[in-house]
């Protein structure tokens, strides 16, 4: 892994208006991005934590501006993406690529394999027909398929090898950074576990960075170098794998790890009640505070920052 930050999201915003009534005023804003700020260095993998509705998919998809961030600025590689022209978006989409959670719905049943992931070399403008052809075949084998799959169509193939083809997709216009937006969560645990594989030797022999969204904390941490997780549209902490596996220091952070199965360790799971509440009225103070288990009466008062407590170890949370 190299020092650069190859990619710096700095309080980044992302609001939805909501409007209402006969002259549709402006009601409100669902704050599905409120103020984030983190960064990716050049062949490394960020995970990206957090129970559904916490924003992190909207995240991964405002960086490629798939969706318009409201406010902030997301760096990379010293250039400001908010900035961009369409020219140089299409360059960045070139270098940034994302894969989905479910490849079935990203894949176009009508085209074969071998079209769907050529069409992302002819966007691109990359080589001339055998030229993509051959990139094809190598891509298909390279994500453990074979050349002549690019002949068959997505229905085809199980899951699994449909998350291969999106992958191999991915990595044929050569990325730096790929965005993962719970790649695995829709296959089996024995498919995850080979998908997280393929995607470990990739980062190895391409120098991949991954921002690596899932709800998953033990999926996160096979292939994590560093966590941030996620609540209501705000990082609630940010650590390296093992702080914050061993010492985790937010109550959220904590109960998501009380809830991971461990064979043969009795350990007592803390409950989170209720769910994630709307982005649209979040909770005055620490958001988190009406399911905190260790809330305290400043906890509904003042909103806490997000600070570094030590080693890069950064929370928010009126506790440190
Ligand atoms: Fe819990 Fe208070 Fe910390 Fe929020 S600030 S996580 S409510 S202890």
């Amino acid at each position: 892994m190299l020092n650069h930050k190859l990619l710096e999201a700095r309080d980044l915003k992302k609001y939805y208006p909501v409007t209402g009534g006969l002259l549709s005023r402006h009601r409100g804003d669902v704050k599905a991005v409120d103020g984030v700020s983190f960064f990716i260095k050049e062949g490394e993998t960020l995970g990206l934590v957090g129970e559904s509705g916490c924003g992190k998919s909207t995240l991964g998809r405002t960086i490629l501006r798939l969706e318009e961030p409201t406010e902030g600025e997301i760096i990379y590689r010293g250039t400001d993406v908010t900035r961009l022209d369409k020219k140089a978006l299409r360059e960045l989409r070139r270098e940034v690529q994302i894969i989905f959670q479910d490849p079935q719905s990203s894949l176009d049943p009508r085209m074969t394999v071998g079209r769907s992931i050529g069409e992302a070399l002819l966007i691109q403008g990359l080589g001339d027909e055998l030229e993509r052809g051959q990139k094809v075949a190598e891509m298909l084998v390279q994500v453990g398929l074979e050349g002549q799959h690019a002949a068959r169509y997505p229905h085809e193939f199980s899951s699994g090898q449909r998350q291969r083809i999106g992958i191999a997709r991915a990595l044929a216009v050569e990325p730096r950074l790929i965005i993962a937006d719970e790649p695995v969560s829709a296959l089996d645990v024995s498919v995850q576990a080979q998908i997280l594989n393929l995607m470990l030797d990739l980062r190895q022999e391409f120098g991949l960075a991954y921002l690596f969204i899932a709800h998953d904390l033990a999926v996160i941490r096979e292939i994590s170098h560093r966590i941030a997780v996620m609540y209501l549209g705000r990082i609630a902490e940010m650590a390296g794998v093992k702080p914050i596996f061993e010492n985790a220091l937010h109550p959220y952070t904590e109960a998501l790890l009380s809830a991971i199965p461990q064979v043969g360790r009795k350990k007592t799971r803390l409950l989170l009640p209720g769910s994630v509440p709307s982005p649209l009225n979040p909770p005055p103070g620490c958001r988190f505070h009406p399911r905190c288990h260790r809330v305290m009466p400043v906890c509904s008062q003042e909103e806490p920052v997000l600070k570094d407590v030590g080693g890069g170890h950064l929370v928010a949370c009126h506790l440190y």
